[in-house]
């Protein structure tokens, strides 16, 4: 943390020994992954058509990755909403099935720390469930605990395009969006936040708007999450975080992971194709660091959802992030930290309050 490259165009340096052997060492969890839909039953195999795969994940030393049922958003209205959640529960579906052994990749899905931390240590990869888009409930928080109970351990409050709960950072005219339809959150939103806090969801505000994203934090009982969000002082994007907002992620105790998506890396230079790599990511690792500190920032890849670097272009390659942090001089306790360590001291206080206030039937 102690340069922040400004000219990083040239060829990446091949990883050292110390970061392929410190990358394997380390618990690697991956925030933010996207699964191919319609299914085609291929997560055990090494595919082309994917970024992560579990073959991939193993050759790439990563120990866990929240998969996400993402649901686009469309028309806020009954049969919009019937259809995100019956989709949204056969993705989860999909996602439970990536477990067990096949062509020598083991994987379990895990929905505690408990059971993270069991499988990381039975050398097992774990498999994360999480949804992405509230849209998925419609307008019935009751069907938060059917995600839970398919494991799920975040919900990212909006997409792009507003939905019942809250407004998005990006708004859709095409779908009848004014600016703002909420001011934030709506009052079905509030009651959403208030059963994922007693489910142990924790709130996402990846995709939110400032003001839906600073009310979650004030709203919840439990730190948010932005599992796959940049910077916005370093690239001017509306789903970035300002400096308002990183300062109130800090005072609540909750985190951003930062992600490889190159829109929210870099901002566009003239008509030049835009192009990111990990010493892009990092830097926005760094200021968070220098702002908030090392406790509040971790990584995800939006892989199959969009993200790709030059140099981190699928599971496998994750060691060039664990090498880049080396080279800018983080040790091994603040790496575990950025690549799992951060996140997973948030689940554990979101079992922590859903235990203390019981969980919705
Ligand atoms: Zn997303």
């Amino acid at each position: 943390m102690t340069s922040s490259s400004q000219a990083h165009t040239g060829q990446t340096p091949a990883p050292s020994a110390e970061a392929e052997a410190l990358h394997r060492a380390l618990f690697t969890l991956d925030s933010h992954i996207d699964i191919p839909w319609p299914d085609r039953g291929d997560a055990f195999e090494d595919t082309d058509a994917r970024r992560v795969d579990l073959p991939k994940m193993q050759k790439g030393g990563m120990s866990a990755g929240c998969f996400v049922a993402y649901i686009a958003q469309a028309k806020v209205d009954a049969e919009g909403h019937a259809q995100a959640q019956a989709q949204c529960l056969a993705m989860l579906d999909v996602i439970n099935s990536m477990q067990g052994s096949q062509n020598g990749v083991t994987a379990r899905v895990c929905s505690t720390v408990v059971e993270i931390e069991a499988a990381y240590k039975a050398g097992v990869m774990a498999v994360i469930p999480a949804v992405e888009n509230g849209y998925a409930m419609g307008d019935d928080p009751a069907v938060l605990a059917q995600f839970r109970a398919k494991g799920a351990r975040y919900v990212t409050l909006t997409h792009n395009g507003h939905n019942a709960l809250a407004d998005a950072a990006v708004h859709r005219p095409s779908l009848g969006d004014k600016p703002e339809n909420h001011g934030g959150l709506s009052a079905l939103g509030r009651e959403a936040v208030r059963h994922m806090n007693r489910l142990g969801l924790l709130i996402d505000v990846s995709h939110a708007s400032k003001k839906t994203m600073l009310q979650a934090v004030a709203a919840s009982a439990v730190p948010v999450v932005a599992s796959h969000s940049c910077v916005r002082t370093l690239c001017d994007h509306p789903r970035n975080l300002d400096d308002e907002q990183l300062d109130a992620l800090k005072a609540s105790g909750g985190v951003i992971q930062i992600t490889a998506m190159p829109a929210f890396l870099k901002p566009r230079d003239g008509e030049a194709p835009r192009s990111a790599g990990v010493a892009d990511f990092v830097d926005h690792i760094d200021y968070v660091v220098r702002r908030i500190g090392v406790e509040h920032v971790g990584i995800s890849s939006d892989f199959d959802g969009g993200g790709a670097l030059a140099d981190w272009q699928n599971a496998t390659q994750g060691v060039n992030l664990t090498a880049e942090l080396l080279r800018r001089g983080y040790d091994r306790s603040e790496i575990a930290a950025f690549w799992g360590g951060n996140f997973m001291r948030l689940l554990g206080q979101a079992e922590a309050v859903a235990e203390q206030t019981g969980t919705i039937g």
